[in-house]
């Protein structure tokens, strides 16, 4: 019998067919794999170790780039948020980290550094998303400054970041990469601009190098579309146990504010997956669970630690196995029912659940 704990079975194989499918979808492009946030929940160092092929990494922060020389990875890794203090350059030379620079303070602040080596850059230009980007007005200026610049190593990488690239019919991602281009006017410099919908949407937008995240976890980022339509593997099944299986009789109210009751004389199995394990809590009597191969629905709230699920006849017994999502309950599905996206599920997911990966 397995564990009794939630779980994350993390399926390293599924990640490098992801893999090869961005491969397949941008042959020409070099890989930034997007590994922020824990691997979007998966695991930052084992989904590292596992990414042989790509030819870098990305982070958000620099404590996850550390995390990952720590670790033994010694892999290009690029901080997507570039630095906050001057002081961090120095780690960020230590650690041989490539730095975003995406505004003008940062780009000062490189400038006026003394460095003991010059830092690999990606300057990123604000092409209509209007997060994270300089202004392509200032866009001549700065590239010019920086890359005659002693702190930065050779030609820098030039980037942009999509709105809209998960919406076929938006035409955001259009106006984005021509005003991208547009802004370049030809300047030299590898290119990168495309994150998983426009790794698997747009592919003008591939150019040197394509940053997928979501996709490398076997998920689409598109709002009415699942992994397997795009022959993505999903790399994360989120499983757990029944603890407890009880009659209840018609007329019974079931969990904190008797939100669910019973109709008819059924059964519950109740399965050790909570609030508290990261699932989301707007599931209660709004998704459903697989029990041995079989849905079954969540009824009442979702608590702490626990869901209830009616399982009307079926055969369930304590110990039985539940995946909450996985390749026949994709997380898409959830997320859809709970008003939220994959990404968010994902990352949600606690240190309380134990992580094995096959
Ligand atoms: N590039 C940048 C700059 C990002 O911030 C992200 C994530 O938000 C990605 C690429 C990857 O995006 P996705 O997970 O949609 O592929």
């Amino acid at each position: 019998m397995h564990s009794r704990r939630p779980q994350a079975i993390i399926d390293l194989n599924a990640l490098s067919h992801n893999y090869q499918q961005v491969k397949q979808l941008a042959p020409d492009s070099k890989v930034l794999a997007v590994l922020k946030a824990n691997a979007y929940g998966h695991g930052m160092l084992a989904v590292a170790q596992a990414l042989k092929h790509a030819d870098a990494l990305g982070v958000a922060r620099i404590d996850e780039a550390l995390a990952l020389r720590a670790g033994g990875i010694t892999k290009p890794i690029v901080l997507l948020e570039g630095f906050f203090h001057a002081d961090e350059l120095q780690q960020v030379v230590a650690s041989n980290l490539q730095l975003v620079i995406h505004h003008r303070e940062q780009a000062e602040a490189l400038l006026a550094a003394v460095l003991d080596a010059p830092v690999r850059v990606w300057l990123k230009i604000d092409s209509g998303m209007h997060r994270l980007g300089i202004y392509p007005h200032e866009f001549a200026g700065l590239h010019q400054r920086l890359q005659q610049s002693p702190n930065v190593q050779g030609p820098m990488r030039l980037m942009t970041h999509f709105a809209s690239s998960d919406e076929l019919q938006n035409p955001a991602t259009l106006k984005q990469l021509q005003l991208f281009q547009q802004t370049l006017q030809g300047a030299p410099g590898e290119l990168s601009l495309a994150n998983s919908g426009a790794v698997l949407n747009w592919p003008q937008s591939h150019a040197d190098w394509v940053r997928p995240g979501l996709m490398l976890y076997g998920v689409s980022p598109m709002a009415e579309l699942y992994g397997a339509d795009h022959q993505l593997q999903p790399v994360m099944t989120l499983c757990s146990s029944v603890i407890a299986v009880r009659d209840v009789s018609a007329g019974d109210a079931v969990g904190y504010g008797g939100s669910w009751i019973a109709a008819h004389n059924t059964r519950l199995a109740v399965v050790a997956m909570g609030y508290g394990d990261g699932y989301p809590r707007g599931a209660g009597n709004n998704a459903d669970v697989l029990i041995n191969g079989k849905r079954h629905p969540i009824v009442g709230r979702v608590s702490m630690d626990m869901i209830t699920v009616d399982i009307g006849t079926a055969p369930v017994v304590v110990g039985d196995k539940v995946i909450l999502w996985g390749a026949d309950l994709p997380v898409e599905e959830l997320a859809r029912r709970v008003d939220t996206i994959p990404y968010e599920l994902l990352c949600n997911i606690t240190s309380r659940v134990q992580f094995s990966y096959i």
